[in-house]
């Protein structure tokens, strides 16, 4: 039974996120999963992280220009601000009314991934402090 193993490996892998509050990198992910599973290869990781986000049971978040793609165990609506200092994520509790939305031409939406960026409470106040 090949599956079993997969199947395994999946769970394990949907654990490390659930308990991995920081919305880690796929590479993040890898390194928490393979201290518990010193066997499994990068491939799998990535490629099971891709399949949990397909099948709905995880969330895969776009990051703007280089980042790297993060992964979020929170499937409530729900976007992201990301500290441009120290690359701090955190959620941000916010429902967009799409009728709010000024498309300028028919657009039918399926998706929104919102980011903002700017400066996290910690970052804002090591600026503010001298
Ligand atoms: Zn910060
Ligand atoms: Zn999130």
């Amino acid at each position: 039974m090949i599956n079993t193993r997969n199947t395994v490996q999946r769970e394990l892998i949907l654990t490390t996120v659930r308990s991995m509050d920081c919305h880690p990198t796929a590479e993040e992910v890898y390194d928490s999963v393979a201290a518990v599973d010193g066997h499994i290869s990068k491939g799998t990781v990535y490629r099971n992280l891709a399949l949990l986000s397909s099948m709905g049971r995880i969330r895969k978040v776009c990051m703007p220009g280089t980042s790297p793609d993060r992964y979020d165990f929170n499937l409530e609506p729900h976007y992201h601000a990301i500290c441009r200092k120290c690359g701090k994520i955190v959620d941000v509790g916010c429902t967009l009314q799409e009728k709010c939305i000024d498309f300028h031409e028919p657009f039918m939406v399926e998706d929104v991934d919102l980011v903002f960026s700017g400066l996290c409470g910690d970052c804002c106040c090591e600026n503010n402090g001298h």
